[in-house]
């Protein structure tokens, strides 16, 4: 049994109510069913639900299940796509969208300033005879030059992780359009709370679940958000059979992590904008960069595409990695770790963690200098927060 709400116009309430399936007991909580598969009820339903499988049918928890259908619609339906595909994490469903429209032949145009796991991919795809040409992915002019009839897709962070550039989506999928191309978005540091990726010219929308969306730093999950064709066509016959479908039980906790996530993700954007004001002009700090401050180079580009600077920030530290560590060793409400979009506050060191394996010139590029600290902003008190940052930068 399926309940549509009949009242759901806005994202907070879509975002609590929206594709609740309930069960003939009519369970008041979303139900985890925890099943590898289905029973039918005649060898000719197996039959008919193996020739096409309706909208409430489910063979194999890796082809779909009742939980992540759930979250699948409910997160659709706050992004605005017609569909999509719950993945077993974020990288499950960048390698998932990418991969199931590829053939070797085919031509991708990508911003440099990705998530090491996403240039695997990418590299990946590279490999088995896609070309990839990478840009610089604030310059439009770059992606002009690089586009060419035929080109497949553009894959690009709306807001790059750590050094929060802002891509001005409206000009690459122009651009992209212009040439046939799908434009690809992993929108994680926008978050799905303050994106409007599909407004903006976004075919196909990729979120890291395990952030924002879990918001407790308890499960990986991630998620495709498309056209019916392209999820259902397209990106489920890769996933159903490559395996990476979401568990029912993370398809719960993301379920009821959306129903918050409005709340927390303003909550912490809030706070970010307060620290990061509060840290503005610091002696120990060279930089403060954060989207939603006036002196960021695309300050007035966040404003329009997102309406808020985010919940990231990051900080660059006078004197390079041992003044960093030093400031990282000194905090005691912060903790030191690399997730983000979690409940708690985390700062990363992204030279050293997360972007480790980078080049020297790559980092350079990138901004990860050897000062350089990304704060994931969490739900304490801002004035906590200040407290630990400024007494750690003494
Ligand atoms: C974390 C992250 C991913 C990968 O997500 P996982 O859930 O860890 O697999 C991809 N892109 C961005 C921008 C991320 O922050």
């Amino acid at each position: 049994m399926t309940e549509t709400p009949k009242n759901a116009a806005h994202p907070r309430t879509r975002a609590v109510h929206h594709g609740t399936r309930r069960s003939q007991y009519g369970e008041m909580a979303e139900a985890i069913f925890l099943t590898q598969g289905f029973v039918y009820d005649s060898a000719e339903q197996a039959e008919a639900r193996f020739i096409e499988t309706g909208p409430d049918e489910f063979i194999y928890a890796r082809y779909g299940n009742p939980t992540s259908r759930m979250f699948e619609d409910r997160i659709a339906a706050l992004e605005g796509t017609e569909d999509a595909f719950a993945t077993a994490s974020g990288m499950a469903a960048v390698n998932g969208a990418l991969f199931s429209m590829c053939a070797p032949g085919d031509h991708i145009v990508a911003s440099r300033a990705l998530f090491g796991s996403c240039l695997f991919v990418l590299d990946l795809l590279a490999k088995f005879g896609v070309e990839v040409t990478y840009v610089n992915g604030t310059d439009l002019d770059q992606w002009r030059a690089a586009l060419r009839p035929g080109t497949k897709a553009v894959f690009f962070e709306s807001v790059s992780n750590p050094g929060l550039e802002v891509i001005d989506m409206k000009g690459v999928a122009e651009l992209a359009h212009a040439v046939g191309a799908l434009v690809v978005v992993d929108n994680v540091f926008a978050t799905p709370v303050f994106s409007r990726a599909v407004e903006q010219g976004a075919d196909v929308v990729v979120y890291s679940a395990t952030k924002h969306i879990d918001g407790g730093g308890r499960a990986l999950a991630g998620v495709i958000c498309g056209t019916r064709d392209y999820i259902r066509k397209v990106v489920e016959p890769y996933l159903k059979h490559t395996g990476g479908a979401i568990s029912p039980f993370h398809s719960w906790i993301m379920l009821n992590g959306l129903a918050t996530m409005d709340l927390r993700v303003r909550a912490q954007a809030e706070s970010a904008m307060t620290i990061a004001k509060a840290l503005q002009g610091h002696r120990k700090l060279k930089r403060v960069i954060y989207p939603g401050l006036p002196d960021h180079p695309q300050h007035a580009l966040a404003m329009e595409q997102m309406g808020s600077g985010g919940t990231m920030l990051a900080l660059e530290i006078e004197g390079g990695k041992d003044a960093a560590f030093a400031a990282l060793n000194r905090l005691r409400l912060i903790s030191i770790s690399n997730n983000l979009g979690d409940a708690k506050s985390i700062v990363t060191h992204p030279a050293t963690t997360t972007h480790q394996r980078l080049s020297d010139a790559d980092k350079a590029y990138l901004g990860i200098t050897p000062g350089l600290l990304r704060l994931s902003v969490g739900l304490e008190h801002s004035g906590d927060l200040i407290d630990d940052l400024q007494a750690a930068l003494q």
